[in-house]
């Protein structure tokens, strides 16, 4: 092999890891074998070690990695330091002349200025085939030369990130040792893309399984969109399994500015299968071919772009199960925490540490992270089961985990600390616990319903008392319907809001306002629509600030001591009145529809004005808010306490949101896993104000319901009928025990009635 810097990939193969790394030298070996490899140049791992060594840069910057990784702190400025050391440094001439000439060369065989991607390979010197996959940075859709050279320069600092430098120390490799390749390769400005398992990734069986989705394959990579997925076995080439994702957001070149931009995926296209057959056997053969290449099965990263595929990298898979011996039995707990969704799961764990590492997460792994944020639903979603070390019962974790079925454990506090990556657990949803290996825990037949797939199949008992079901994710709408469920009591619109690749008012920024609308409008109208004519109690913004903060375009979102008692709500839209006019259109757009079975909820009122002024808003915007129910949440004991003025403003219902009702009652945060313990749904002070409400909406004809946490508990579900509730909206996992519960309850009552007057 050439000793030269800069090299073509074509010039490169397998014996090159040292060289190229191993991304540098599969792509060379793929080329070599003429498979659809887009060309380009590798600047090699040796041109930057001369960069290090012929600036003098070497011991300034190996001294500033040695620091204790442990401490976040010291961590992030050593990662500032260390790179801006790199970015400070001259490129030697003769490296940054030959990767000018390489560029050139790549512009004049395509007769224009090239559009490519800037990769990291990184490699060890002494262990040459050591995966540091995943921790170094990508720059896609770059142009010019002298922004190659700065993608190059930034490809080597991303050597020097937090997280690369804290896995070395943690996995004993001397920082001096590992070196980084920087491939810069034509970019496929691809239609659709995606990855590809040419054997069954934990079985190893001849079955290929293939993900895709619209726009560039980073979507599918970091698993931020829910992909299409194809299963194909390979003995008779057909295609076994296929099923279709909802496909929100596509990665893709702004054709303006060359940029990589998130966006929308068109409407015709969210819910259209991303490959044809045709497509699917073409690159199945591609995965035998490369598998046949290396002789083991192979994890490849794929685009299509006019009907062309290309293949953009191909690495073993390393999850195939070899015959194993008999795994020792689990026995005690390593990390206790809160049952926050029942179930029992087995499987890996996966550490997320930020968003750019979700493709980790795989079928049937185990999420575990500190908390989980929006962005991590599709993620969720192939997770068999969620560990956290932060939350509580009614954190957003436990929701979203609850409404996709996934067994989850929240407010372990470490962990992230005690969980390795690739450590195989038991999670116990129901107790809270987390076993080290393979547990055996009978399992309630109840319990042990597939994930997303409920069976309703018994008769379903009437109840004089409504059961309705919470929703906060689109994606939950068909588990929500298959329970029968009599409505749905709270659809909590942040969660959709927080799913959109954008923050709102960076749409309204845009000038996107009418985009963001019918965002909201199509969100909204999956599950209006799914429960026509039952009602639907769709509650206005309760956004989170923190978590809203991180959305894109989120940096103007207050910083506030404590966001629980601060800037959401009702109050909120009544600041931010441009949001809530967004809120009203779409409203008003849902009823132009025809939905005529949505209600209006109004969350964290804690004076009549409120509702009074919320109602005046609406009114003054269009919305015939006489035609509809309007309600409001009773969340705050100041609410609770004067229903009766809020009964004197108008309202058709009231509906208990227990979950704040009890943290502002009892002075605990309800996501502070330190007061976890003294957060009690059932205090008696709680039952006083919920007693007090019902009385007082009773006597005015107004109906009451619940759609917090502890209306999911059947024991409380049975004291509500006992008091009168008009009706109780359950999580999904439990519509149908509340319902027995609402069922008997009511039978008790009346046979308690009729004794009762026999006896007079
Ligand atoms: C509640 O507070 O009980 C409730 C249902 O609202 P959220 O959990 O969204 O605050
Ligand atoms: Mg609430």
């Amino acid at each position: 092999m050439t000793e030269d810097s800069v090299v073509w990939l074509e010039e490169v193969g397998k014996e090159d890891i040292a060289i190229v790394g191993g991304k540098g030298a599969s792509l060379g070996e793929m080329l070599r074998a003429e498979l659809p490899v887009p060309t380009g140049f590798a600047v090699t791992a040796q041109a930057f070690r001369r960069f290090i060594d012929e600036t003098g840069i070497n011991d300034e910057l190996f001294g500033s990695l040695e620091v204790d990784v442990d401490n976040a702190d010291i961590l992030r400025n050593a990662e500032k330091k260390a790179k801006k050391i790199i970015m400070d440094a001259k490129m030697p001439l003769d490296i940054e002349n030959s990767i000018r000439s390489k560029y050139r060369e790549m512009c004049k065989k395509e007769n224009e200025e090239v559009f490519v991607a800037v990769r990291s390979s990184a490699t060890a010197e002494d262990l040459p085939d050591a995966s540091f996959a995943g921790q170094q940075d990508t720059f896609l859709n770059m142009r010019g030369e002298q922004n190659i050279i700065d993608a190059v320069k930034k490809c080597w600092a991303s050597l020097y990130g937090a997280r690369a430098i804290y896995y070395r120390v943690k996995q004993g490799f001397d920082h001096r040792k590992v070196n980084l390749c920087a491939v810069v390769q034509m970019m496929v400005d691809a239609e659709k893309a995606g990855v590809m398992f040419s054997s069954h990734p934990s079985s190893g069986e001849p079955l290929t399984i293939i993900e895709g989705a619209w726009g560039l394959g980073e979507t599918v990579v970091s698993g931020s969109v829910s992909p299409d997925y194809y299963m194909v076995d390979r003995n008779s080439k057909t295609i076994k399994e296929r099923k279709v994702a909802t496909k929100n957001i596509m990665h893709t070149k702004d054709p303006k500015t060359g940029k990589t931009i998130d966006l929308p995926v068109p409407s015709d296209k969210k819910n259209a299968k991303v490959l044809d057959d045709d497509e699917i056997l073409k690159l199945v053969e591609f995965g035998e071919l490369l598998e046949d290449l290396y002789g083991i099965p192979q994890d490849i990263e794929w685009a299509i772009k006019n009907k062309e595929i290309f293949i953009l990298q191909s690495r073993p898979i390393t999850t195939i199960k070899k015959k194993e011996p008999k795994e020792k039995a689990a026995t005690t707990a390593i990390l206790e925490g809160l049952g926050a969704s029942p179930g029992i799961a087995y499987g890996q764990a996966k550490l997320i540490v930020d968003s750019s590492e979700l493709g980790k997460v795989k079928d049937g792994d185990i999420l575990v992270a500190v908390m989980t944020t929006p962005d991590m639903v599709p993620a969720m979603k192939r997770a068999a089961a969620i560990v956290t070390d932060e939350g509580g019962l009614t954190c957003h974790a436990a929701i979203v985990s609850r409404e996709l079925g996934c067994p989850a454990v929240v407010g372990t506090r470490k962990a992230t600390e005690i969980l390795t990556d690739g450590m195989k657990i038991t999670v116990d949803g129901e107790k809270g616990l987390v076993f080290e290996g393979k547990k055996e825990i009978a399992v309630p037949e109840a319990a042990q319903k597939e994930k997303s797939v409920i069976s309703f199949a018994k008769s379903k008992p009437v109840t004089a008392t409504e059961v309705k079901v919470n929703v906060s994710i689109p994606e939950a709408t068909a588990r929500a319907v298959e329970t029968q469920a009599d409505g749905v009591g709270l659809l909590r619109i942040e969660h959709m809001i927080l799913g959109l690749p954008k923050h709102p008012k960076q749409y309204i920024k845009e000038g996107k306002a009418d985009e963001y609308v019918e965002e909201l409008v199509s969100r909204i109208q999956t599950v209006v629509d799914a429960f026509y004519p039952k009602p639907v109690w769709v509650r206005t913004l309760d956004a989170p600030t923190d978590e809203f903060r991180a959305m894109e375009g989120g940096e103007g979102e207050p910083i506030e001591p404590n966001p629980m008692l601060g800037y959401r709500g009702i109050r909120r839209d009544l600041i931010d009145t441009e949001h809530f006019e967004l809120e009203v259109r779409a409203f008003k757009e849902l009823i132009k529809r025809g939905y005529n079975n949505m209600g209006i909820m109004i969350p964290l009122v804690q004076h009549p004005s409120e509702l009074r002024r919320a109602k005046e808003f609406m009114r003054n915007n269009g919305l015939d808010i006489d035609k509809i129910d309007i309600g409001i949440m009773v969340e705050i004991p100041a609410a609770a306490l004067i229903i009766d003025q809020f009964l004197a403003e108008g309202l058709n219902f009231v509906s208990f949101g227990t979950n704040d009702l009890t943290q502002y009652t009892l002075a605990v945060d309800r996501n502070n896993e330190h007061v976890a313990h003294l957060y009690n749904e059932l205090h008696p002070a709680i039952m006083k104000l919920i007693e007090h409400v019902i009385i007082e909406c009773n006597k005015a004809g107004v109906k009451t319901s619940i759609c917090g946490q502890a209306g999911s508990n059947p024991r409380v579900a049975k004291r509500l009928v006992e008091l009168g509730i008009t009706s109780i909206s359950a999580n999904i996992d439990a519509v149908e025990t509340v319902r027995d519960m609402v069922a008997r309850t009511e039978m008790q009552l009346l046979l308690k009635g009729a004794r009762e007057k026999k006896n007079s």
